[in-house]
């Protein structure tokens, strides 16, 4: 099994798909302006940016920080979410990093910069599509792992 390139979703509060993202080898971009037009129509509606990484690479990167912070930002008092799906071990791991931002209110009585922190919410193993085919993670791996054939071969 190879992995080619990172992909990753915008995912709705149900667990769907609602956008595709093609990544590159090493980094997802998600469109901040397709984000913001997602959140503007639908406030809550963007639930997780997910995304695969390259395998055993749980830890989100310093650009997945810069955008979780700003996405979080951006959409508050909505929380922002970002998943890293990645193979360890032969599983699949979904890890979830959700923004805990400063209330409004308590960052302006405090004044000075607003406090956050990203806090590490879930870590969901996935092993087998046949379990659960409703997940939506396979269709990443599929397209970041290569064709179906070559995916379920390898499983
Ligand atoms: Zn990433």
């Amino acid at each position: 099994m190879t992995f080619y390139r990172e992909t990753g979703a915008i995912i709705s509060p149900q667990k769907n798909i609602l956008h595709l993202v093609d990544g590159s080898a090493g980094l997802t971009v998600f469109p901040p302006e397709l984000l913001w037009k997602l959140h503007k129509t639908s406030p809550g509606i963007v639930y997780t940016l997910s995304h695969v990484h390259p395998p055993g690479m749980k830890e989100l990167s310093e650009e997945d920080r810069t955008t979780l912070l700003a996405q979080g930002l951006a959409m508050y008092p909505f929380s922002c979410r970002i998943a890293t799906i990645s193979e360890c071990e032969g599983h699949f791991h979904e890890v979830t990093y959700f923004l805990k931002l400063e209330s409004k209110e308590e960052w302006l009585i405090r004044k000075g910069k607003r406090q956050w922190e990203i806090i590490e919410e879930s870590d969901v193993i996935h092993k087998d599509p046949e379990d659960e085919p409703e997940w939506y993670g396979w269709i990443l791996l599929q397209r970041s792992y290569g064709d179906e054939k070559e995916f379920k071969k390898v499983n």
